[in-house]
């Protein structure tokens, strides 16, 4: 059986010549005799791998120096705990609520701090961003915090939410790598790369300088606090090494498409076609308010579970894998992240509209 167009919204699909180049240098990296997977993370080849995989990636985003780059573990999950041990001076921080992951991080942050939501879509099942241009951002608090791209609802933020000064954290899991961000406008930055980026296991914190402190919350584990990784420049101890070195080879693939202003470019038309379907289609409806849809993850509805449940069973006969929705939503997803081809997104319209002619 060949490959299958997979719209998993993650672990997701990776570009084809990152997994070739991988697989050819599976027994035997560059003359070392060995796998990425067998050598040592203190090793010369390992070191390598390391220092370009940042370096590619802060040339591909542009990132400050005063911004480190981390290589962490734990999953975007972790972060939700990491970020207030490591940024409640005050024990106080704003969360805006756009759907399941800011929800888990403003339940994880509220162990550690008061936690003010300051604006939430849950009214309407988070099918649209707040309106975030004059929010009530909370004099004390430490910092501001939102999930740029919210992959379950398919809704992104179109315009940062005005924080009136406060440090803005933002976890971008599902949008990494999909258009350029200005780093200078967070304090944090971060996602699990197993989205957009690479294989699970490994997540990246884009951090500025200043914040990196050892005035952390008491009883901050070694392994939590961000100084630890950053002192260490994210070998304090041995890191998701082969993560890394697949993250590194989808840079270097991001590098030769033409960076991120192309890939941006690529990704509006992959997800326009599916939008445009869906806008005049009899059958098939999107879920999120026009202006708030997400390049990367696109919800649709039959309005008939059982008709939704034939389309996902035969759409994954015809080659097209993982289009159920989340349990929470319901319905169809589709997610069409950087490595998903043009090809996969006309298949699945082409479907879509037959689908639509059986069934109308
Ligand atoms: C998947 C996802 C998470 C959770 O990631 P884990 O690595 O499984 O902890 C958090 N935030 C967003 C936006 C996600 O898409």
């Amino acid at each position: 059986m060949g490959r299958v167009y997979n719209f998993s919204a993650g672990p997701a699909v990776l570009p084809e010549e990152v997994l070739k180049a991988a697989a050819e240098e599976m027994l035997d990296y560059k003359g070392t005799g060995m796998s990425v997977m067998e050598m040592s993370h203190r090793s010369k080849a390992f070191e390598e791998i390391i220092t370009e995989a940042e370096a590619d990636l802060r040339d591909l985003m542009g990132i400050p120096d005063h911004y480190k780059v981390l290589f962490l573990q734990g999953g975007a999950s972790q972060q939700f705990a990491m970020i207030p041990m490591n940024l409640m001076k005050n024990r106080v921080a704003d969360y805006i609520i756009t759907g399941q992951w800011a929800k888990k991080a403003a339940q994880e942050a509220e162990k550690y701090g008061k936690v003010n939501r300051i604006a939430s879509s849950e009214d309407r099942t988070y099918s649209y961003i707040p309106d975030c241009s004059d929010l009530p951002v909370s004099e004390d608090a430490d910092y501001v915090y939102i999930c740029e791209n919210n992959t379950i609802y398919g809704t992104k933020y179109k315009e940062l939410p005005n924080t009136k000064g406060k440090l803005l954290v933002s976890d971008i899991s599902s949008c990494f790598l999909s258009e350029p961000i200005d780093v200078s406008k967070y304090g944090i930055v971060y996602g699990g790369v197993q989205k957009n980026v690479g294989p699970a296991g490994t997540v990246i914190v884009i951090i500025r300088e200043d914040l990196i402190t050892e005035e952390v919350l008491p009883g901050t584990p070694t392994m939590l606090t961000y100084k630890t990784h950053a002192d260490a420049k994210s070998l304090y101890n041995t890191p998701p090494a082969y993560g890394i070195y697949i993250c590194g080879k989808v840079f270097k693939w991001l590098k030769e498409m033409g960076g991120l202003e192309v890939m941006k470019e690529r990704n509006e038309k992959k997800a326009n076609v599916l939008y445009d379907f869906l806008d005049q289609s009899k059958l098939f409806k999107g879920t999120v308010v026009p202006k708030d849809r997400s390049l990367m993850n696109v919800p649709f509805v039959t309005g008939d579970a059982d008709l939704d449940a034939k389309f996902v069973k035969e759409a994954k006969a015809a080659g097209l894998e993982n289009l159920k929705g989340h349990r929470t939503v319901g319905g169809m997803r589709a997610s069409i992240y950087n490595a998903m081809p043009m090809e996969g997104v006309e298949a699945l319209v082409a479907f879509m509209r037959k689908f639509e002619e059986e069934n109308l």
